[in-house]
C-alpha cells in the first residue's frame, strides 16, 4: 500500500483530471492519483512526475489509504451514471468527515441528490463547476464550488490556490452557495458561452457575406475587435480559428469543417431550466436551437428547395458596416449575460441559495471560456447595487450579509396578490407569471427585490448598449433583407425592445385566454382577477 502522504486525491486521469492533478502538484499539494485504467496513472507519473509530489495507486483502496485524514477526493470523470458509480465505489473506503468533490459537468439536480445522500453517510460533498478546458485545468481554471460552509472552509484554500488569478490578484474561485449551486452557475456559464459563440458566428457570417472577405481577413477584424470593449477569450480564439489553414487542402480550415455544431448538454439544460423558472434566456435558447438546426440534416437537405427571395447587402462603406456589426455583437452579448444573470438570480430564489452575483462575475474574469474584459463592469454593477440596497439587504438576510449582493428566496416578490378561485385558472396563472415564480406563493412574496433586476438597465450597460442599438437595428434589418440567419442577434434586439416596452401585446393574450379558457385577467386600474362574459358565453 502507498504511504499516507497525499493532501488530496484525484480520481480520473483523463483530459481534465490529469491536468488538475498536475496543477495541484505544481502548487505544492501532494496529490494521490488514480484512474480506472492504470496505464493513464502511470503516464501522468512518467511524463510529469517531476512537476511535484504524486502518490499513484492502482487500487481504489490503496488510493484512499494514501490520503491524509480527513480525506479530500476530487472526482474528474464522465458526468452522469459513471460519476454515481465512482462515488459509490470510493465511498466504501471513506469515513465520516471525509470530503468528495465532483469537478465534472454534473447536472445540478444530481448534485443536490448526491449531497443529500452523502450527508446521510456523514460525508461532505462539493459540486464544483470547473471551466477553462484543458489549458485552464493546468494553468488555472475558474472554479464554482457549491457546498456547505464547513466543506468550503476545508477545500476552499486548496481550490483557490490552483484557480486562475484576475488582474487584481483575486482567485477565480468563490464559494457559490450550498449543494447544486456551483454546478448550476457552471451550467449557466456554459449557456452564456453558447450564446456568445453563436453571436460571434453570426457576426462572422454577416461580414463574410456582406464584405466578401476571406477568413484570414476576418481574423484581422476580430483581432482588432479584441482591443475594444469586446476583448475576450472567445474573440481571441475566433481570430486564431479563422487564420488556420488546412494542411491537406490549403483551404481555410473553417471552410473544410463540417457545419454541424455538436453539444454535450449544458446549453440544453440551461434552457430547459430557464423554461421551468420562466426566465426568458432568449439568446441562449436561440444559440442552442441554432446548433440543433445546423445538425438537422434531413431538414436542411429538404430546405435546399426553399427560395431566398432576398437582396444582397449593398455595402457602400465597409468600415461602417464592420463597426455596425461590432456594436451589434456588443449589445447582443450584454443581453445574453443580462439574461444569464437573471436566471442565476431566479434559481437562487427557487433553491434557497445565497449567491453573490458580483462574486460570480468576478470569478469569470479569468480562467474560464467566457472570460471577458466587461465582466469587471458586471461585477461593479452588482456590487454597486448591493451597496445602495445595503439596508434592505440587512433587513432581508441579516447584518452579516448587508454588504454584498447575495440573494435569497425572500427576494422574489413576484406573486400577484389577487386571489383566483378557479383552481385550473390559478395553475395557468402561475405558469405564465414572472421570473422566479415556479413555486412562489404568497408566503414567499414578502421581502425585497433583486437589487439589479435588469443588468441591461444598470447605468454603465444602459449607456453602452444605447450607443449600439441603432447599429443592432441596422444589422438585424439588413440580415433579414439579405436572407442571412441571425437568430441570436434578432432575439437580442427583440428582448431589448420587449423589456423596454411600456405596454406589451400580452394584454391581448390575456384576453384570448380568458375568452377560450376563462383563465381570468388582471386590470390596470384595480386589483383582483376578472372574467368577462364574452359573446361566445352567452
Ligand atoms: P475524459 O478525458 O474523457 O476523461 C474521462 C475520465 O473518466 C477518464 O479518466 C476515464 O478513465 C474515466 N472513466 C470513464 N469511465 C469510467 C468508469 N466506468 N469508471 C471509472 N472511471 C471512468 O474527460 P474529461 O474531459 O477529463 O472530463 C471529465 C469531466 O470534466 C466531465 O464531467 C466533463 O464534462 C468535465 N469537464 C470537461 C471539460 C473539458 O474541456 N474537457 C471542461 C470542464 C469540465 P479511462 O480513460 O480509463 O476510461
Amino acid at each position: 500500500p502507498s504511504p499516507t502522504t497525499a493532501d488530496i486525491g484525484v480520481i480520473g486521469m483523463g483530459v481534465m483530471g490529469s491536468r488538475l492533478a498536475r496543477n495541484l502538484a505544481r502548487h505544492g499539494h501532494a496529490v494521490g492519483i488514480y484512474n480506472v485504467t492504470t496505464a493513464k496513472t502511470q503516464a501522468v507519473l512518467d511524463e510529469h512526475g517531476d512537476e511535484g509530489t504524486f502518490v499513484p495507486a492502482a487500487e481504489l483502496a490503496d488510493f484512499v489509504a494514501s490520503l491524509t485524514r480527513p480525506r479530500v477526493v476530487l472526482i474528474m470523470v464522465v458526468a452522469g451514471p459513471i460519476t454515481d458509480e465512482v462515488i459509490g465505489n470510493v465511498k466504501e473506503f471513506l469515513e465520516p468527515g471525509d470530503i468528495i468533490i465532483d469537478g465534472g459537468n454534473s447536472l445540478y439536480t444530481d448534485t443536490i441528490r448526491r449531497e443529500k445522500e452523502l450527508r446521510e453517510d456523514g460525508l461532505l460533498f462539493v459540486g464544483a463547476g470547473v471551466s477553462g478546458g484543458a489549458e485552464g485545468a493546468l494553468h488555472g481554471p475558474s472554479i464554482m464550488p457549491g457546498c456547505s460552509d464547513e466543506a468550503y472552509g476545508r477545500v476552499g484554500p486548496m481550490l483557490e490556490s490552483i484557480a486562475a488569478k484576475a488582474d487584481d490578484g483575486e482567485a477565480c474561485c468563490t464559494h457559490i452557495s450550498t449543494d447544486g449551486s456551483g454546478h448550476y452557475v457552471k451550467m449557466v456559464h456554459n449557456g452564456i458561452e453558447y450564446a456568445d459563440m453563436q453571436l460571434i458566428a453570426e457576426a462572422y457570417s454577416l461580414l463574410r457575406g456582406a464584405l466578401e472577405l476571406e477568413p484570414a481577413a476576418l481574423a484581422e477584424v476580430f483581432r482588432a475587435w479584441n482591443t475594444t470593449e469586446l476583448e475576450s477569450y472567445l474573440i481571441e480564439i475566433t481570430a486564431e480559428v479563422l487564420d488556420q489553414v488546412d494542411a491537406e487542402t490549403g483551404k481555410p480550415l473553417v471552410d473544410v469543417i463540417l457545419d454541424q455544431a455538436g453539444q454535450k448538454g449544458t446549453g440544453r439544460w440551461t434552457v430547459q431550466d430557464a423554461l421551468d423558472l420562466g426566465v426568458p434566456v432568449t439568446g441562449i435558447a436561440e444559440a442552442t436551437f441554432a446548433r440543433a438546426l445546423s445538425s438537422s440534416v434531413p431538414q436542411r437537405e429538404a430546405g435546399q428547395e426553399l427560395a431566398a427571395l432576398a437582396e444582397a447587402w449593398q455595402v457602400d462603406d465597409a468600415d461602417a458596416v464592420t463597426e455596425d456589426v461590432r456594436k451589434a455583437l456588443y449589445a447582443s452579448k450584454v443581453v445574453a449575460y443580462s439574461q444569464g444573470f437573471d436566471q442565476i438570480y431566479a434559481a437562487a430564489v427557487e433553491y434557497d441559495w445565497q449567491i453573490d452575483l458580483a462574486a460570480v462575475a468576478k470569478i469569470w474574469r479569468e480562467g474560464c471560456i467566457i472570460r471577458a474584459a466587461f465582466l469587471d463592469e458586471i461585477a461593479a454593477a452588482y456590487a454597486g447595487a448591493a451597496k445602495r440596497t445595503g439596508n434592505q439587504a440587512a433587513d432581508l438576510h441579516g447584518a452579516a450579509e448587508a454588504n454584498d449582493a447575495k440573494v435569497s428566496r425572500d427576494g422574489a416578490g413576484t406573486t400577484n396578490e389577487a386571489s383566483v378561485d378557479d383552481e385550473s385558472a390559478a395553475g395557468e396563472h402561475s405558469g405564465t407569471s414572472t421570473p422566479g415564480a415556479r413555486t412562489e406563493d404568497a408566503e414567499g412574496s414578502s421581502g425585497g427585490e433583486n437589487p439589479v433586476p435588469l443588468l441591461l438597465a444598470a447605468r454603465h450597460f444602459r449607456e453602452a448598449v444605447e450607443e449600439c442599438i441603432p447599429a443592432l437595428r441596422r444589422v438585424v434589418a439588413q440580415a433579414a433583407l439579405a436572407g442571412v440567419p441571425v437568430p441570436a442577434f434578432a432575439a437580442s434586439l427583440a428582448y431589448y425592445d420587449g423589456v423596454r416596452a411600456k405596454r406589451l401585446p400580452a394584454a391581448l393574450i390575456q384576453g384570448q385566454r380568458d375568452f377560450f379558457g376563462s383563465h381570468t385577467y388582471a386590470r390596470i386600474d384595480k386589483p383582483g382577477m376578472f372574467h368577462t362574459q364574452w359573446a361566445e358565453d352567452g
